[in-house]
């Protein structure tokens, strides 16, 4: 088998082990100890060019709408420092220790009693496990779930943090088109049933219902009951990734999947978004023979989740303002919501279109037909603007539906560096499309199968903007 990834010193296309001295090297390069040594799961574990493009791009003069990094400048930081002083000076012996591995009762109890209703789920404090940020929710939930070939069912596009983590545990993803309104579930019935046919059974679905990271889409009410519905006809547990739940601009919450089915609904939550992803503070509600088994997985990769975190974040909760905090953040995140979407309107070619998001930090752009996001990428950090490549949120051979396509992120640069990133973005699209024009299109000429309408299927960007575009 061989891999075409670029290894870390750009070495260029690398082989499996076993190809022996005439076939290449293995997975790695010369100058790594290890590169006998690395298991099967590690091969999907390769550093791709667009990162060494983010070393650039995460110089100053670069306007990045790439990362999804939340403003924790905003954050009241003098009430924050003081909270960290008191803790270690009174109850340093406990802050600096080892803890359960379930997380703290306390804080607990606080996210069943003022975070989990916001959400319509009302849950006990057992069935809690506090995690080291959602993201290593993700890892135990796919640890205890999966082995390797499982298929998971995602979104397409899906969070590539999510995907990292099922390639990790060689779950095989097939991914499920969406439309303005979020997961499309006709579709979604539809993999169901040909998974069926070819008589295999999805471990669980991932969903972003809330605020889509990448594709800024949220799953109105009528939508999320159809997807419950489809999953429990085919009796398909869901894993709810829920990080933005709060952080909608009209001030609604939206109601979790987790609220109207308690039982095959795993939910995650995170204070990354909220409060700071520094702390590294999420959780997991869970059934309770799930939930023991998080616990021991919890154990087995990190012992117990930081005690000190814990507690910060559970004195922040107790004696902050958190709840305006929230509405400080969502205020500022909506103003360059709109900062974006108004720079795009003006700057972008016609034939571009975008989601419009009502909360989070991301909208998904569909490139002009031709153009291909990839490629496009070290001739917008040239020109001092860097995004994410669609592709990046898909899995294996579905990487090419994501061609096209780019994520924008408006959390962090101030409006003014918002607007000028756009207009620096829409220069480079010009030019490439200028490109296209003069010279054709090698993706229409070599990838067929790479249709508009698949493209447009994605976000839900019909032909002529929808709903979600404008
Ligand atoms: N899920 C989604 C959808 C995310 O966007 C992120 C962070 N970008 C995470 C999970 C992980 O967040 P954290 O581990 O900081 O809670």
């Amino acid at each position: 088998m061989v891999s075409s990834e670029m290894t870390d010193d750009g070495s260029g296309p690398v082989r499996s082990p076993g190809t022996g001295a005439s076939g290449g090297m293995p997975h790695g390069t010369r100058l790594d100890p290890f590169l006998e040594a690395y298991a099967e799961r590690a091969r999907s574990m390769t550093s791709s060019e667009i990162r060494a493009l983010f070393a650039v791009a995460s110089r100053p003069e670069v306007v990045s709408l790439a990362g999804g990094m939340p403003f924790v400048s905003a954050l009241p930081l003098d009430a924050v420092a003081d909270t960290f002083r008191r803790l270690i000076a009174e109850r340093g012996a406990q802050a600096l220790q080892y803890g359960s591995g379930q997380g703290m009762e306390v804080l607990r109890e606080q996210i069943v009693a003022a975070l989990m209703p916001l959400v319509g789920v009302h849950a006990h404090p057992d069935d809690v496990v506090v995690t080291v940020g959602s993201q290593q929710g993700l890892d135990i939930v796919t640890r205890i779930l999966c082995d390797p070939g499982d298929i998971i069912v995602a979104e397409a596009p899906s969070y590539v943090g999510a995907l990292s983590v099922f390639a990790a545990y060689q779950a095989e993803v097939v991914h499920v088109p969406m439309d303005g309104d979020g997961l499309d579930p006709d579709a979604l019935a539809e993999t169901f049933r040909q998974l069926a046919a070819a008589g295999r059974r999805p471990k669980f679905l991932y969903t972003v219902p809330s605020f889509h990271n990448p594709a800024g889409v949220t799953q109105g009410p009528d939508r999320r009951r159809a997807v419950l519905d489809t999953c429990q006809a085919f009796g398909v547990p869901i894993v709810e990734d829920d990080p933005y739940g709060l952080l909608g601009f009209d001030g609604e919450v939206p109601r979790a999947l987790r609220a109207d089915d308690a039982e095959s609904v795993l939910y995650l939550g995170s204070f990354s978004k909220t409060f700071s992803p520094g702390l590294r503070v999420g959780w997991v509600v869970a059934p309770h023979g799930v939930r023991e088994k998080l616990v021991l997985a919890t154990e087995a990769s990190v012992l117990c989740p930081p005690q000190l975190s814990q507690l910060a974040v559970s004195a922040y909760l107790a004696e902050q303002p958190w709840w305006d905090q929230v509405k400080v953040f969502r205020e500022l995140y909506r103003e360059r919501r709109d900062a974006l979407i108004s720079a795009v309107q003006s700057h972008f070619p016609a034939e571009t279109t975008w989601t419009t998001p009502s909360g989070g930090f991301y909208s998904w752009v569909t490139l002009p037909e031709g153009l291909d996001s990839s490629s496009m990428l070290p001739r917008a950090v040239t020109a001092r603007v860097a995004y994410v490549p669609g592709s990046a949120f898909y899995a294996g051979n579905a990487k090419r539906l994501g061609k096209r396509s780019l994520r924008l992120s408006y959390c962090f640069p101030d409006p003014d560096r918002i607007r000028e990133g756009v207009r620096r973005l829409a220069g480079v699209i010009e030019s490439e499309l200028e490109l296209v024009h003069t010279f054709g299109s090698p993706v229409a000429h070599t990838d067929p199968a790479l249709s508009a309408r698949d493209n447009a299927r994605i976000a839900g960007q019909s032909q002529a903007p929808g709903p979600a575009t404008e």
